[in-house]
């Protein structure tokens, strides 16, 4: 008989398990203990199940598998740390060997893993062709036709609480807004390749369009390369880290990663993950080294502009934005904006992008070079949004209570402008926005759409 595999918690190097020292530093930081004040809900309280569970003491439960998925994995615990705990590792790991061992096992779920992790997301042309019929869905009216005669309430129940939260798709997708190759007006000083993202693409292209332009206008040559896999982030964070090994290898196959100076992204959660290539395939022979190679090349759009010494514009972004916001954005253009002196924009801190990536001034920088932005602070604001890749679905009434939470603290700015960037809270946040009265008319953005609408406006006053 072949003795069961080893558990994978026991396969971390034990010094990671043993690093946390219970100091408690971690416990205001996470979002989860903050609601509970139950240990076991904490950070520490987490390291300690994992350990417990390497060490033979506790079995692997059902239980466990609960907690490990009541978790954000937003890393704000991660920051907080001085001991330096790679919590991304352990969470990655722990939700790995929960679903080995099938602990929250069940037809339904088996299904939807299946369809999401090994199918969709596996798949570009599938997600596209999926996007497209639930775009198809959305404009056409059927959407609405199905909800005003209530055909919507036929769906079994968990679907019928999923339903108002599909997202909007958004076509055209990155690869008809986008050409291969973009090569800036002077010669280029940079060459990079560009990410477009799943959701990203299928909801917000026009996000990527303006990561084009933005990359351009600073002297970059960009190269985007076609039906790009996912990052594998999705699956690496739902316990299919086998899955996320074969989405990094196509993606690293899939640039010309010696030609590049740099490999950009502009959602945070993937960027997050994009960077841990390297400890992905550190074992696979074949692609650990390039993997390497590939994290060292991976920049956050925000970092890489800082880093380059992107070109402040002369021109405020409010005409181009709010002509372009009527057309595709589909955000709301502010009455006020266009003769405004200064727009109050502030900005959120994507989990992944502040805490995985310490992404933090960057995006901050950025805002605060375009002319006609009043820059204010958002209390909280590297605090989860609740999105968090799927928790709105998995656990909708802790995401709904950190929703509110973050647009209470949102009203407080008085801002008309939300800059954040990652499509997940994009997403989160327009769901918020647009079911609160008193927030309904602010615009959600991504900060680098304000720079390619300030370039734009630079532009037409250059002509006139
Ligand atoms: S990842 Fe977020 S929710 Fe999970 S333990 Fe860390 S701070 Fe708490
Ligand atoms: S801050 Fe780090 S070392 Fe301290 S209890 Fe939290 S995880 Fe452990």
């Amino acid at each position: 008989m072949t003795p069961p595999e080893p558990n994978l918690l026991k396969s971390l190097d034990y010094a990671v398990l043993q690093q946390c020292m219970h100091c408690g530093m971690c416990l205001p930081t996470c979002p989860t203990y903050d609601a509970t004040r139950r240990e076991r809900h904490s950070p520490r309280g987490r390291v300690a199940l994992m350990r417990d569970i390497a060490d033979g003491t506790l079995p692997m439960s059902r239980a466990f598998g609960e907690e490990m998925y009541f978790c954000l994995g937003c890393l704000a615990c991660q920051t907080a740390c001085p001991a330096g705990v790679d919590y991304v590792e352990l969470f990655e790991t722990a939700r790995t060997e929960v679903e080995r061992q099938k602990m929250l096992d069940a037809p339904r779920r088996r299904f939807y893993r299946w369809l999401a992790l090994r199918q969709l997301f596996m798949r570009p042309r599938l997600l596209h062709a999926a996007g497209r019929l639930l775009w198809l869905y959305q404009a056409s009216g059927l959407e609405r036709l199905a909800r005003a005669i209530g055909l919507t309430r036929l769906l079994p129940r968990h679907l019928r609480d999923l339903e108002p939260k599909s997202p909007r798709i958004r076509p055209p997708f990155s690869m008809a807004r986008i050409t291969e190759i973009e090569r800036p007006q002077a010669d280029p000083r940079r060459r990079v390749g560009m990410l477009t993202g799943c959701m990203q693409d299928l909801m917000l292209s026009d996000v990527n369009r303006a990561t084009v332009d933005v990359l351009l206008a600073n002297g970059c040559e960009v190269h985007t390369p076609r039906w790009q896999p996912c990052c594998g982030s999705l699956h690496a964070h739902n316990g299919d880290l086998e899955a996320a090994r074969e989405l990094a290898r196509r993606n690293i196959d899939a640039f010309d990663l010696n030609a590049m100076d740099a490999i950009v992204t502009n959602a945070g959660g993937c960027g997050s993950h994009l960077r841990r290539y390297g400890r992905l395939l550190a074992d696979d022979p074949a692609y650990a080294e390039r993997a390497r190679a590939w994290d060292a090349k991976v920049r956050d759009v925000h970092e890489w502009l800082v880093e380059i010494d992107f070109r402040p514009p002369t021109a405020a972004p409010w005409e181009t934005l709010s002509a372009g916001a009527s057309r595709s954005h589909g955000c709301r253009p502010c009455a006020e904006s266009a003769a405004c002196e200064a727009v109050r924009v502030t900005y959120d801190d994507s989990c992944h992008l502040c805490h995985g990536q310490k992404v933090v001034s960057q995006p901050r920088q950025v805002l605060g070079a375009i002319p006609g932005v009043e820059l204010v602070p958002l209390p909280e604001a590297d605090w989860c949004c609740g999105s968090a890749g799927i928790y709105g679905i998995t656990q909708p009434e802790q995401s709904a209570a950190l929703l509110t939470r973050k647009l209470d603290h949102l009203a407080t700015t008085g801002a008309a402008v939300l800059a954040t960037a990652n499509p997940g809270c994009q997403l989160q946040l327009a769901q918020g926005v647009a079911g609160r009265q008193d927030l309904a008319a602010i615009k959600l953005v991504h900060p680098v759409q304000l720079l390619a609408a300030a370039y734009a406006q630079e532009r037409i006053a250059n002509k006139t």
